[in-house]
């Protein structure tokens, strides 16, 4: 059977039930085998119509070029999709873009599709399925550089066709694949940052999504971590579990990560299967005005997304200089997050959501101490060791509020502690980070920052 990549795109309506109602119908005339990210991409050309949502998808089919046309132009119907003026906005779209190695040149079927590329929409999610696949020109993938000025971000993993939807961001970093005990941490394209290796919350994400895996009918109490190296992009990460010890109400997970039978840290995690409140809340602070404060979400990723968090977006610093923030100690910094959820129902990615800002707001805290803000450099911390504690994960409390005081900074490390409240003033963690330096320069190393998109 040939593979066959199809191109889809939607622009009207509920855009993302567009793509994932096609992919299924697409499942019916032939076997949908590995599915790109989502992307959001600004319209080309035709009249003044909103965002499109674009992917691509490989399928294994036995119709004909000319009869797979057919069912595409029957699915693209069953959507709603009217055709008027050329290049208006539609509900979807799906293009053939290559059939095999065949190429048809007809009034109505042109194979490979003509302007594949043209278009950066087209071209980034065919290089995440078939990163080698070429024409006779060539592999497509090197026409990306002749279209670098077309808008286009990420807004999804990729299709997971086993269960048959999209996986939300935070899956794309930590993928999970074979038993649930490995992770491939992305490429150096989700996880841009200056040192090439990955950090903190994010390889926190990666244990408790393995925990999940193990014990998904109890709420994640605890967490602490500690790793003595950063992880290489691209790496596939070893979860492996060398402790595990329970009660009818609770247990105990220790953990390794390693890379490529290196060891790079080890975690334990603690679960308990009912919500129990451990530990006294502090009241929320009063402090606010929530305008006096960053969001969260402007830390991560240069499209705003948690997904996809590197060093590269530590955009809005200039924004954390507000001196008299508290009592005119600049040594206390207040930050807020509409809405770290994402996207899921999973108590565990609540709990890394709530790490993201514990082990966040010690960077710029690091670099307001080091006069850093507002310039071009940033610190880097190659080991660090933290825990968070999560007095009740089991009702989700919408935003968040952060609060990191930095306890003590030498020229070779930086601790500090994070507390973080739910709007509804519900006390959701605490939590310390410790940040040294091992080798290399004596002091934090200063890395010149990536240029930011935007
Ligand atoms: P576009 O996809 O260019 O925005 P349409 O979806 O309206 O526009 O497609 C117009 C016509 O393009 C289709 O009716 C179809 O006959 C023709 N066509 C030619 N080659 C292809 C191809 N490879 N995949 C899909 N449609 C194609
Ligand atoms: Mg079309």
């Amino acid at each position: 059977m040939p593979d066959t990549f199809i191109a889809l795109g939607s622009n009207l309506g509920d855009r993302l039930s567009h793509l994932e109602t096609a992919v299924l119908s697409l499942g019916r005339i032939g076997i949908v085998v590995a599915g790109s990210p989502i992307y959001e991409t600004d319209p080309l050309g035709g009249p003044e119509q909103g965002t499109y949502l674009n992917a691509v998808v490989k399928v294994e089919t036995d119709l004909s070029a000319h009869d797979l046309l057919g069912a595409l132009l029957d699915i693209e119907r069953g959507a709603g999709r009217t055709r008027g003026e050329r290049w208006a906005a539609r509900t979807l779209d799906l293009d053939i873009l290559a059939y095999g190695d065949e190429t048809i040149d007809e009034p109505g079927l042109t194979i490979p599709h003509a302007e594949i590329r043209n278009r950066r929409f087209v071209l980034m999610p065919l290089a995440d399925v078939s990163p080698g696949l070429a024409d006779a020109n060539g592999p497509y993938a090197d026409s990306l550089g002749s279209v670098a000025d077309q808008q286009i971000s990420r807004v999804s993993g990729p299709y997971d066709v086993a269960h048959q939807r999209w996986m939300d961001g935070i899956e794309t970093a930590t993928d999970v694949t074979g038993e649930g005990e490995r992770f491939h941490v992305g490429t150096s394209e989700d996880w841009a940052n200056p040192t090439g290796d990955m950090f903190g919350a994010f390889l926190s994400t990666v244990v408790l999504r393995s925990i999940e895996a193990m014990a998904p009918d109890q709420l994640p109490s605890s967490l602490t971590y500690r790793f003595v190296h950063g992880v290489p992009l691209g790496a596939e990460i070893e979860v492996e579990p060398i402790r595990v010890r329970a009660t009818s109400r609770s247990a105990d997970y220790a953990v390794s990560l390693s890379v490529d039978g290196q060891i790079m840290g080890r975690s334990s995690v603690a679960t308990i299967a009912e919500p129990r409140t451990l530990i006294s809340a502090p009241p929320m602070p009063d402090v606010l005005p929530l305008s006096a404060c960053v969001p969260v979400e402007e830390l991560f990723a240069p499209t705003g997304r948690l997904m996809g968090a590197s060093v590269r977006s530590w955009r809005p610093l200039e924004r954390w200089d507000v001196p008299d923030l508290v009592n005119g100690s600049t040594d206390l910094l207040r930050a807020w997050s509409p809405n770290v959820t994402l996207g899921t129902d999973s108590v565990y990615l609540r709990a890394a959501a709530i790490l993201m800002p514990i082990d966040a707001l010690i960077w710029p805290s690091a670099m307001y101490r080091l006069g850093l803000l507002g310039t071009d450099e940033i610190v880097v911390t190659p080991t660090l060791d933290f825990s968070g504690r999560f007095p009740d994960l089991s009702t989700d409390h919408g935003w968040h509020l952060a609060e990191v005081a930095v306890d003590h900074m030498t020229d070779k490390s930086i601790a500090g502690t994070i507390r973080v409240w739910a709007r509804d003033g519900g006390y959701l963690s605490v939590g310390t980070s410790h940040n040294l330096v091992v080798g290399g320069d004596s002091l934090l190393r200063k890395v010149p920052c990536a240029s930011t998109e935007g």
